[in-house]
């Protein structure tokens, strides 16, 4: 299957440098950012730089040094917030909408990190 990724979108500006961004940290193939309109008092943004629209078309189709980079960019990203459950931190949830029933807004991948407030059950 053919993924098409639109150039124009809103992450493809900002990893551009068109639009600018809340970054909190970046590595060689990942950019993490604050959210916009954020849900929970944590709430970062994690993509990967290549145009991948979503999760599974970067398992698919992205390189292993892209994967180990974006899970590595998550974890850290965990780190920087302070919400690792095991290291004292309160937890956090790790979600990508993708697609129309995803209800997915913005067609580049990313990792929405949400934390610092209980969440909430998502499926009952
Ligand atoms: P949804 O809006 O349904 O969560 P997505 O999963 O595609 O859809 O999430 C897109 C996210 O991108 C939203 O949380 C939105 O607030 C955020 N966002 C949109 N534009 C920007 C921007 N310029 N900078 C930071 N975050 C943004």
């Amino acid at each position: 299957m053919a993924y098409a990724y639109d150039t124009n979108n809103i992450f493809a500006k900002i990893l551009r440098g068109e639009i600018p961004c809340n970054k909190l940290l970046e590595t060689e193939h990942s950019l993490a950012f604050h959210d916009i309109r954020p849900q929970a008092p944590h709430h970062v943004l994690v993509i990967p730089k290549g145009p991948y629209v979503t999760f599974d078309h970067f398992a698919l189709e992205a390189s292993d040094a892209e994967k180990a980079d974006f899970l590595t960019a998550i974890g850290k990203v965990c780190a920087a917030l302070g919400v690792q459950p095991g290291e004292g931190g309160a937890g956090y949830r790790a979600i990508s909408n993708a697609g129309n029933d995803g209800v997915q807004e913005v067609p580049h991948l990313h990792v929405h990190i949400l934390g610092g407030r209980v969440l909430g059950r998502m499926l009952e």
